[in-house]
Formats: structure tokens, C-alpha cells, sequence
């Protein structure tokens, strides 16, 4: 590993200003999960020359309700967002999706800004110098994508256009599910982005000197069944080959409400809206729940060898619903919400 200088941060300002100093030759480090494993393998074409270190900023771990919304920290950590009891109760899509990603180790260390503003996980991109890398790639800014003509059985089936990896993170797609919004803190003020809309073809909707602060999700009054179902080639700590986060509402046996988000098919979180509307307004029943599955990979365009995305996908799809209307025959209105 190369050496790099090592800045403590106290407050959000401190962080983005930082970033602004030292002018893209820095990098943030909040659980250091994937940064510190993206400097050990040397791929970046742009070594960061000072590692800012923002889990010094106190403060920014909060989970909380506060009126119209849900608010999570950035630097709230995997751990504890899998064992909140106001997530575990109100909205255990996340606590869900959060424990299925890697082990309680890095989940102890990992963060949630972190998670959703990880790297690709493309190997082409990831491929360490010291096998021979770096790799070059369209992303890195020098040459093609290599994923299109290349090994891209775990590239996107939807979406992609320049670039084909899919987005890493778990929680993006829970979070998108619930409507969740980031809110992006730099020198020019704050913002606020859907999660969804956060990843772009060749990387994020964040400038050099900008950083996330907090998570915000429209607090839930209505009951509903959340179901996060990741599928993957290990049981124990893998990236989704393809994942899926859904939120039902029935209500007197109607469903009213539905988000069906799928996750690792595209280079962002993918809005089943056809699917959804198959749901809304009809009582769910194994011939809608098919019906809907089939439809949520509309649109899709897999690449030479991952194709088999597509029944996996739907298979995902079925399970969710069919869990959402298991689930809604017993829901009791103080659970589940
Ligand atoms: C073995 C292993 C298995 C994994 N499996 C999964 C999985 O199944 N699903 C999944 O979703 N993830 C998985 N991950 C990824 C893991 O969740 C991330 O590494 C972790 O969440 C990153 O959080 P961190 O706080 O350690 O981020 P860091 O490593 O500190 O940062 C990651 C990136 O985000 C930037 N960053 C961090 N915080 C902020 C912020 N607040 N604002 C702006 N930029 C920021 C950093 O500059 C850096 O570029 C896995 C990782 C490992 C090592
Ligand atoms: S998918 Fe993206 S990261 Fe991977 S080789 Fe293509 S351009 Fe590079």
C-alpha cells in the first residue's frame, strides 16, 4: 500500500472543505471497508494523496423518527441499522437488507453512507496491479468498456449504457423502496437526491467536494409488508447476483399500494413500475403475483452471457409478492409497518 497523509475531520464542514483543499487528491474514509481495500489493490488510476477521515464527526450515527420522516446518519453502521428496534419494527426492509450484506465484522465497521457510495465491484475495474492490473476501462476514464465483449456474466441486464457494472450496494435498493432521499452536504449548501437517481452511468451524483450527511425516508403510518430476498452464488457474505426489495400495502384484502425494486440488474436501482401497477387495486393471488413477476424485467437487454439474470429476477419478484400477501392475510396494524 502506498502511504497517504491522514486527516481527522470534526464536522460535516470540515470534511467538504477538506475535500475541496486538496482539490480531487483526496478521498473520504468513513469504515474504511472498501476504501482501504481499492488502495491495497493500487486499481485506481488516481492515487488519493490525503485519506479524510469523517468517522471522527460526531453525532452522525443517529436513527431517528422525527415527524414526517426517518432520518439515518451517514455514518450510522451496518450493525446498527440491523439491530435498531425502530427499523426492526417500522421499517425492517432495511434492518433486513442491511444483514445480509458481508459478515458482522465489516457490518461493524461499515457505514451506511459508505455502503451506498462504494465503488463498482466490475472486475475489470477491481483487477489489482500486483496480478497485473490496473485494468483500463471507459469508468477510469481511459478506453472502452471491457465488460461488453468481455466476462460479463455479472454486468447489467437493464440500463446500462456506457458502463455495464451494476450498482454494489444492498441498501441503495431497500432504501429506494421506501422512498428514501440522500441529503448532500458542500460548500455551495445542501441537497436532497432520490436514491435511485444518485447513480449515473459512470458514477454518482456527487461532486469532489461534496459529501453525504443523511439518509431521509417518508415515515411510514400505513402498515405494510417490506421484504428484502437477495439471491447469490455463496451463502455467507456475496454481492446479490440479484436482489429485490418490495413494499406492500393491503388494505380489507386490496392492495393499495406497491414498490418492487430490483437490485445488481442495472448500474442503479430499478423501478418495477409495471409489475407495481399489475398489483394496485386487485387482491393478490398467485395469478397476479405471477403475472406481475413476468412483467418486472420489461425493458431488459442482457449481454452475451448473463441472461440468466432474467428468471432469477422474476423468480425473486414472485416470492416477494407471494410473501406480501402471506403476510397481509395476518397483518396486525401495530406490526409490519
Ligand atoms: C467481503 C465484503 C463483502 C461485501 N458484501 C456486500 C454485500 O453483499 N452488499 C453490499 O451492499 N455491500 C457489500 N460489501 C460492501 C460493504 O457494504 C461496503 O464496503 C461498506 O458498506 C462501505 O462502508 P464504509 O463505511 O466502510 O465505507 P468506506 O470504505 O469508508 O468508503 C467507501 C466509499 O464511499 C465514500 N464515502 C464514505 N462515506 C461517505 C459519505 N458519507 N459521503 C460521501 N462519500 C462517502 C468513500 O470516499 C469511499 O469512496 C461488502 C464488502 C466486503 C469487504
Ligand atoms: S462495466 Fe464499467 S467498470 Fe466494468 S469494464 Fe465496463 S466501463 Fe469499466
Amino acid at each position: 500500500m502506498k502511504s497517504f497523509t491522514h486527516l481527522d475531520t470534526f464536522s460535516i464542514n470540515d470534511a467538504y472543505k477538506a475535500l475541496g483543499e486538496y482539490e480531487g487528491k483526496a478521498r473520504l474514509n468513513a469504515g474504511g471497508s472498501d476504501l482501504l481495500a481499492i488502495l491495497k489493490g493500487d486499481v485506481l488510476n488516481d492515487y488519493p494523496e490525503t485519506i479524510i477521515n469523517i468517522k471522527t464527526i460526531p453525532g452522525l450515527d443517529y436513527i431517528r423518527e422525527d415527524g414526517d420522516y426517518l432520518r439515518i446518519g451517514a455514518l450510522a453502521r451496518l450493525s446498527d441499522i440491523v439491530r435498531s428496534p425502530l427499523l426492526n419494527e417500522k421499517y425492517r426492509l432495511l434492518a433486513e437488507a442491511a444483514h445480509t450484506i458481508a459478515s458482522p465484522q465489516i457490518r461493524n465497521v461499515a457505514t451506511l453512507g459508505g455502503n451506498i457510495c462504494q465503488d463498482t465491484r466490475c472486475w475489470y475495474y477491481r483487477y489489482p496491479r500486483k496480478i497485473g492490473g490496473p485494468i483500463q476501462c471507459l469508468r477510469k476514464g481511459r478506453g472502452a468498456c471491457l465488460a461488453v465483449r468481455g466476462d460479463n456474466r455479472y454486468h447489467a441486464i437493464m440500463g446500462g449504457k456506457k458502463c455495464f457494472a451494476v450498482c454494489p450496494s444492498d441498501m441503495a435498493v431497500a432504501l429506494a423502496a421506501l422512498d428514501g432521499r440522500l441529503k448532500i452536504a458542500g460548500p455551495k449548501g445542501e441537497r436532497s437526491v432520490a436514491v435511485a437517481e444518485f447513480f449515473h452511468p459512470l458514477g454518482k451524483d456527487l461532486a469532489r467536494d461534496e459529501i453525504v450527511r443523511e439518509i431521509e425516508i417518508p415515515a411510514r403510518r400505513v402498515p405494510s409488508q417490506q421484504t428484502f430476498l437477495k439471491f447469490t452464488l455463496r451463502k455467507p457474505i456475496d454481492f446479490a447476483i440479484v436482489s429485490v426489495a418490495s413494499v406492500v400495502t393491503i388494505e380489507q384484502g386490496v392492495c393499495t399500494d406497491a414498490r418492487i425494486i430490483l437490485g445488481a440488474v442495472a448500474p442503479f436501482p430499478v423501478r418495477a413500475k409495471v409489475a407495481e401497477e399489475l398489483l394496485i387495486g386487485k387482491p393478490i393471488s398467485e395469478e397476479i403475483a405471477i403475472a406481475s413477476a413476468e412483467e418486472a424485467l420489461t425493458g431488459s437487454k442482457p449481454l452475451s452471457k448473463n441472461s440468466y439474470k432474467i428468471q432469477i429476477a422474476k423468480t425473486l419478484v414472485k416470492q416477494a409478492v407471494f410473501s406480501s400477501m402471506e403476510a397481509g392475510e395476518m397483518l396486525h396494524p401495530f406490526q409490519n409497518f
